[in-house]
């Protein structure tokens, strides 16, 4: 932790990695962290600037593929996030950021591309892009419930055996084997995109408790989530 009762969440790369609303995760983050008298303070992290290694939770967004291309070689570049990772922080990364936290993914041209090597896995470019509703099982052991979202990328992504899958594909393509996303120790990366947490408050609270290191936290009135979660869910399961 930064400090004692406040959570400092390092938002990466606005400029390039923030193509599908992703703000709205810190907002989320913020908002749910407030309510329950937990402060919070957000810094923006633009790709010419150096990324602070003293966050709790650290945010990466979706991009198009130049840009995620670019915010892999300055990442690489810049080195926090290994160090900050082997800390313990919690870092939380949607589709194109998902992507670049592995080993490789997959270019504009389909070229490989060296990701950071975060995490134990790769990413290649599929035949068709996979757009639409995605739904999840997430693993038991997370204690998170069902995730539901919206995918829209092209990346197939295998996981090498470091790395768990995050979650059981129930609708959508995911990985493109059955699964999607993945995790270990406090990193997860998803191909839900943009603003994942506000459909999914279950996994805003484990990145949360896991910043906090707390088992529980107290219940909030999710009910406006819990409608939209309903809504999305009766849409592609029914
Ligand atoms: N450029 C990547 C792909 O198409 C990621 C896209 C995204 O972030 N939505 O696979």
């Amino acid at each position: 932790m930064s400090s004692n009762d406040s959570i400092k969440i390092v938002w990466i790369y606005p400029d390039l990695l923030s193509t599908y609303g992703d703000q709205g995760n810190t907002i989320v983050l913020e908002r749910r962290a407030g309510l329950r008298g937990i402060s919070t303070r957000t810094v923006h992290v633009r790709s010419d600037q150096t990324v602070p290694v003293d966050g709790d939770i650290y945010l990466l967004g979706g991009g198009e593929d130049r840009p995620q291309i670019l915010a892999a070689r300055r990442l690489a570049g810049d080195g926090a996030l290994h160090r900050a990772r082997d800390y313990g922080a919690v870092i939380f990364a949607v589709c194109a950021g998902y992507q670049l936290l592995g080993t490789e993914f997959g270019g504009e041209e389909g070229q490989l591309v060296e990701g950071l090597g975060l995490l134990d896995y790769s990413s290649g470019r599929g035949e068709r892009r996979a757009v639409g509703e995605i739904v999840g099982d997430v693993d038991p052991s997370l204690d998170v419930p069902r995730i539901t979202g919206f995918e829209n990328h092209q990346g197939v992504t295998r996981l090498g055996p470091g790395v768990k899958p995050l979650a059981k594909t129930v609708v959508g393509i995911g990985n493109g084997n059955g699964y999607e996303g993945a995790y270990q120790d406090h990193v997860i990366g998803t191909y839900m995109h943009g603003p994942a947490l506000v459909r999914n408050p279950g996994l805003a609270d484990l990145l949360l408790r896991w910043a906090l290191k707390r088992d529980d936290l107290p219940p909030l009135d999710d009910s406006w989530a819990g409608r939209l979660r309903e809504e999305r869910l009766r849409s592609v399961l029914t």
